[in-house]
């Protein structure tokens, strides 16, 4: 049964899921050092760096400003992760925050085109964390973010196709066990276009969630934009069981961002937090504390 404490609300904050620092290659304030001490500074229990693993090359658009050594003809492609540096960063961090839990983790992009490259990558062992992100979708013989199609395309199609996408980022591969802010195209929908109504995209958002929750992956709350709680709902509604959170964070102030909010959200809709700060929350979970 729900103690008091069950009863009231999450009390602390959650885990920070989904952290990027210098190693992601478009993090370029990122700091894993300054992260930490700013995580146990706002009282995170736990943080989660999942550094870009990006292996589909992709229209550069505004990024060309940003890692212009990485674009040839409005092309980015992603430098190789540097697994081995990156694991060294995070012993050496565990080392300095013994207070905090440090998890290694990646966020790959479009896992369902990259399985057997990810594979070699987990293989080599250490990761507690795997996101699967889709952030870009097929664009001629090239691929493209959101952001980049809206101007070329219907803005309603470009969201339909993405959610379309999901069921077979989930089905085509098993190696993620959080899909990544499911949102990700309503970050850049255009402004022009007034406030997006995702009750226009139901059926659409109800088809992505649905496969999340059969292919038995947590669906991330992640705070870039606050997840509106109607996706949550329809999250539940199709089986969901499983949500982790994420500030999306790419330089140290952000960490924690917004975690405290998505966290009420998560418990207004009856997931509780496990025995392990980490752990995603779960529904019918219960917290370690006798009330
Ligand atoms: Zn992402
Ligand atoms: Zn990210």
């Amino acid at each position: 049964m729900d103690d008091e404490r069950d009863a009231s609300g999450p009390g602390g904050l959650p885990a920070d899921g989904h952290v990027h620092s210098e190693w992601s290659w478009d993090a370029t304030l990122g700091s894993m050092e300054e992260t930490c001490r700013r995580a146990v500074e706002i009282g995170l229990p736990a943080v989660a760096f999942t550094e870009h693993l990006d292996l589909t090359p992709f229209r550069a658009g505004f990024l060309v400003g940003t890692r212009p050594d990485l674009v040839h003809d409005g092309v980015l492609t992603a430098p190789p992760f540097d697994v081995e540096g990156f694991r060294a960063a995070v012993e050496r961090c565990r080392g300095l925050f013994p207070g905090l839990r440090v998890l290694a983790g990646v966020e790959v992009g479009q896992p369902h085109l990259h399985r057997a490259a990810l594979r070699a990558i987990l293989s080599s062992g250490g990761f507690d964390r795997v996101i699967g992100s889709l952030h870009c979708l097929p664009d001629g013989d090239v691929a493209a973010e959101p952001w980049e199609l809206y101007p070329r395309r219907r803005a309603d199609d470009v969201v339909r196709e993405y959610l379309a996408e999901i069921p077979r980022v989930v089905d085509g591969c098993d190696e993620f066990e959080v899909l990544g802010h499911v949102d990700y195209p309503l970050r850049s929908w255009p402004t022009e276009l007034g406030p997006f109504e995702p009750r226009r995209f139901e059926d659409e958002f109800r088809q992505a969630l649905r496969a999340v929750a059969a292919g038995d992956r947590a669906l991330e709350l992640n705070t870039r934009l606050p997840l509106d709680p109607l996706l949550l709902q329809w999250f539940r509604e199709e089986g969901g069981r499983r949500v982790t959170f994420g500030s999306d964070a790419h330089e140290p102030a952000a960490v924690g961002a917004g975690l405290a909010d998505a966290a009420a959200t998560a418990w207004a809709h009856g997931l509780r937090p496990g025995r392990r700060p980490e752990a995603p929350w779960q529904v019918g979970a219960h917290q370690h504390a006798a009330g």
